[in-house]
């Protein structure tokens, strides 16, 4: 695939405000790559990709996210501690102050796009303040042709500025960095931080806010790829659950591994052009194309390196998600463009840090429906002092700091669709198996892939007694047998060799769910209600 030329067009920025800025625009991938190496902000890996610190954060920001109340969003959006409102006329006088700090700076700035379907597709400009957080946009956002870019009308700017600090006290943030999106400008505005997921993010979420409310979308913070019947297959699932580990798949042709839509016209498209993988851990062996995939044009973020520029997956020094950004095409088994049809399975990926989901289980739609309102994974005890158990993570939709609408509403659209196209529900626990975090280990990733391509391949039939054991608290169908795996491992309370702890910690994740799913009882249909867990400790 390309890698575009240097454009030969020029823009000014004059009419966003950014005065006598030195533009750099639409520089090829190479050249942002020299560019940040010759500005000290980032070396050379060992790999040939570029290695950069992001600075103070190096993660998102969720409280520090705001959404600007005005006439399109005010009845529209979920108000909260996710939806944060910012005030319109707080945002242009915040909007001023950052153009203003990029004036007569260089900047890089880049068209590009999103929405792999062309009747979806969003224009995006992004300025950016540094060279590698506009490779990041390279990377990630879809690339125009050269074509394209002649008379590309830009509908939404990011604006990214790293190394401008807010003012809270004049400003109206929560401190100095933001993250914050305009529906009515259309523009994310984001400073005070170098993590480069907020700039995809923003975007991401508003998408979430415009697929569905004008163009009859279901946004989905899901991974997909299709097989070679054209079969489509997505993975839900939080942070570290393994949507990019498992949508990246040697037999499976990658649509993409993070954000996707789910049209009225029975398709599923990518909204990015690129991966953002962990590397956390990360190895050759057992994931060889994330692996193959850092090479020059790859991006890695806050990993540690020795002086030949070897990288040193398991050093978290600087942060435990450390990651790398690649452009699709860096991928051997990609499907172009990033479409596929109705998916016929859906997967629901939960890292369950208690241990006690089966690997994998079938869902009834009612099960679906509640399992995706709850959007449960877990946190396992981190370098915190004192928390030494799992703690579960309610997300709804699996996806909530990214969903401006009720969750409820997602829930509706997913469902419906689930039904017209007759998909088949898994959830999958790629987290603890023989024991919660601390005792039990991580599901092995070789058998989590061979009971998805069970899946995938026909081997694990429609719903029957013989092959399928129904879970007794959370009341899920768990296979018995599946190819690939031993069966011992299917049943999760076998594992634990210990039946009354098993069940106890069992009751305690029913519980949780119980407890998390109180907020939608008011939203949710009894059947969606009936599809929770069969019993509770007390
Ligand atoms: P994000 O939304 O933050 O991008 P993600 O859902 O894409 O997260 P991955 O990047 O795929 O999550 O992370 C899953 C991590 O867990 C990887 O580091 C992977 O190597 C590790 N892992 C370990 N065991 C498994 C397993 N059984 N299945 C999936 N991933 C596993
Ligand atoms: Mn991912």
């Amino acid at each position: 695939m390309v890698n575009h030329t240097q454009s030969t067009k020029t823009i000014s920025l004059e009419k966003y405000g950014i005065k006598n800025a030195k533009i750099n625009y639409q520089l090829s991938s190479d050249k942002l790559h020299s560019e940040t190496i010759n500005k000290n902000q980032g070396v050379e890996s060992a790999f040939g990709a570029i290695a950069v610190n992001t600075g103070e954060f190096t993660g998102r920001s969720p409280k520090d996210r705001f959404i600007v109340k005005d006439d399109i969003t005010k009845d529209r959006i979920w108000w909260g501690a996710i939806n944060i409102d910012f005030d319109s006329d707080k945002f242009q006088k915040l909007y001023d102050k950052v153009a203003d700090y990029l004036s007569e700076k260089e900047v890089y700035v880049r068209d590009s796009y999103a929405c792999a379907d062309e009747n979806y597709k969003l224009n995006i400009r992004v300025i950016n303040e540094y060279p590698w957080s506009n490779m990041f946009a390279y990377n990630m956002f879809l690339r125009p042709t050269e074509e394209e870019l002649k008379d590309f009308n830009p509908e939404w700017t990011v604006v990214n500025a790293p190394g401008f600090m807010a003012d809270p006290e004049i400003d109206g943030t929560r401190q100095h960095n933001f993250a914050i999106l305009d529906f009515t400008r259309k523009i994310a505005l984001i400073g005070g931080t170098g993590y480069t997921g907020e700039i995809k993010k923003g975007i991401f979420s508003a998408l979430n806010f415009i697929l569905p409310v004008f163009k009859n979308t279901l946004p989905m913070h899901c991974s997909a790829n299709v097989g070679k019947d054209g079969d489509t297959a997505i993975f839900f699932g939080l942070s570290g659950t393994g949507k990019t580990t498992l949508s990246t798949d040697p037999d499976r042709s990658l649509i993409g591994d993070d954000e996707h839509g789910w049209t009225s016209e029975n398709t599923v498209f990518n909204f990015e052009g690129g991966c953002y993988a962990k590397v956390i851990n990360l190895s050759e062996e057992q994931e060889p194309e994330i692996f193959g995939a850092i090479k020059k044009g790859a991006i890695l973020e806050n990993v540690i390196m020795d002086d030949n520029g070897n990288v040193d997956f398991e050093d978290t020094s600087i942060t435990q998600n450390t990651r790398v950004s690649y452009p699709i095409y860096h991928i051997d088994n990609i499907k172009t463009p990033s479409i596929g049809q109705n998916p016929k399975n859906i997967f629901f990926l939960t890292a369950d840090a208690f241990g006690v989901l089966p690997p994998i289980s079938k869902l009834t739609p009612s099960q679906a429906a509640y399992h995706f309102m709850s959007g449960y994974t877990a946190k396992v005890a981190g370098t915190e002092a004192g928390v030494n158990e799992p703690q579960p993570s309610f997300s709804a939709c699996f996806g909530a700091p990214f969903m401006p609408l009720h969750p409820a509403k997602y829930a509706e659209m997913l469902s419906k669709k689930m039904k017209e196209a007759g998909v088949n529900v898994w959830l999958i626990n790629t987290g603890w198996t023989g024991g919660p975090y601390g005792v039990g280990s991580r599901m092995k990733l070789k058998y989590t892939r061979a009971m998805i391509s069970a899946v995938l391949n026909g081997d694990l039939g429609p719903y029957n007694y013989e092959d399928y054991h129904i879970h007794s608290v959370f009341g899920v169908a768990q296979p018995r047998h599946c190819p690939g795996v031993p069966s011992e491992i299917l049943s999760p309370r076998t594992t634990w060799n210990d039946d009354e702890a098993y069940y106890k910690m069992a009751f305690k994740l029913s519980n949780a769910f119980r407890e998390n799913f109180s907020q939608f009882e008011a939203y949710a249909s009894e059947e969606i209600r009936r599809g929770g867990p069969q019993r509770y400790g007390y």
